[in-house]
């Protein structure tokens, strides 16, 4: 649809009555956009799980990175991530918007589209938010509510000495193609170097997989990968109290990651194991399980890789192929 209209003619309320009708609504007796409050019923037996998410342009994102289409599958995406690694179902969501004065309307549409494309994807509905000007940058904040039985749900407590640690995907490919975005906006060179962009621009977010490992029973401990691996497990470990050894030469790669960094030397661990937004899960398991896991993780459709083992150290070592430790230069993103 072409627009002619600006944000200032459209004005707030006229925005919303934009944003509802993108959105399939919740069915009554439930309630979605309109009200004050809305109304949601959790299938019988279920417990709420609830996360939320903010993205600040010149934090999270760049505008001249272009792409707002994407940019709207990404705010969802991180948060269907968080669900993902709690072992949820996601049902709903709310998407609060700071918007800058004269921001072009057609660039919230291209937004609107990528976020409604995801939503449908995961069957999650939008159920309110709130919109507001900004005298800074544009401002995303999306809170997702999904459910599933209780006894199910996977804490980033519960993994012991001993077992498995496991991650989905690949590592490092979001990372590299934010380093190539930065260097060089936007200008997509060959395809290996589109799929890493890609991975930044449009994570894919494991929800198949950690509904799946969630209700077979098969993982202690769970946890995405949004700040890095070794910051996450990290995590992960700290509230299990236990330590953690990876090898690196076990931690999966992507064909195009290794095709863009051929050549250097060495090989760029520190996008591997600490560059974030990779949005893959990371889990543990005894290593009885792991014939059901590679099932589990093959009926879902994403490949999953033992990369160490969880120990009762306390610390988290990442072995390089030649047996030392690698430290990595920074753990994971910080914002302070
Ligand atoms: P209030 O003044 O009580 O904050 P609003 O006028 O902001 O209410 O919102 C009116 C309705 O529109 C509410 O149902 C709210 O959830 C919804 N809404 C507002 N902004 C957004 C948005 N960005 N996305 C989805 N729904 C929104
Ligand atoms: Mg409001």
């Amino acid at each position: 649809m072409k627009t002619t209209t600006s944000l200032s003619s459209l004005g707030e309320f006229g925005l919303i009555d934009r944003i509802r009708v993108r959105f399939p609504q919740p069915a009554p007796p439930e309630l979605g956009i309109g009200d004050d409050a809305a109304l949601l019923s959790p299938s019988p037996g279920m417990q709420l799980v609830v996360s939320t998410d903010l993205l600040a342009e010149g934090v999270h994102f760049e505008r001249s990175f272009g792409q707002l289409h994407l940019l709207g599958r990404k705010s969802l995406a991180v948060n269907l991530s968080d669900l993902a690694a709690m072992g949820a179902r996601p049902r709903w969501f709310f998407l609060s918007l700071a918007i800058p004065a004269g921001f072009p309307l057609d660039q919230i549409e291209a937004f609107l589209d990528g976020l409604a494309e995801q939503a449908a994807e995961h069957g999650v509905l939008l159920a309110g938010g709130d919109t507001c000007g900004s005298k800074s940058g544009l401002v995303i904040s999306v809170t997702i509510m999904g459910e599933q039985r209780p006894e199910l749900l996977l804490r980033r407590s519960g993994t012991r000495p001993g077992d498995d640690i496991w991650v989905s995907g690949s590592l490092g490919d979001s990372a590299l193609g934010l380093r190539l975005l930065l260097k060089d906006k936007g200008s997509i060179g060959d395809d290996a170097t589109e799929y890493v962009v890609n991975r930044h621009l449009d994570p894919t977010p494991r929800c198949g997989l950690g509904q799946n490992l969630a209700e077979a029973g098969l993982a202690s401990a769970m946890i995405d990968i949004s700040d890095g691996l070794l910051a996450d497990l990290g995590h992960l470990c700290h509230q299990s109290g236990c330590g953690a050894e990876i090898l690196l030469a076990q931690v999966p790669r992507s064909t195009p990651f290794d095709a863009v960094t051929a050549g250097a030397s060495p090989t760029p661990w520190q996008l591997v194991v600490a560059g974030g937004e990779d949005y893959e899960l990371c889990f543990t398991a005894p290593p009885a399980r792991r014939a059901a896991i590679l099932e589990t993780a093959n009926s879902a459709g994403v490949p999953v890789t033992v990369i160490g083992k969880v120990t009762d150290s306390g610390q988290v070592v990442a072995c390089l192929p030649d047996g030392s430790n690698f430290q990595p230069s920074a753990s994971g993103y910080t914002h302070f």
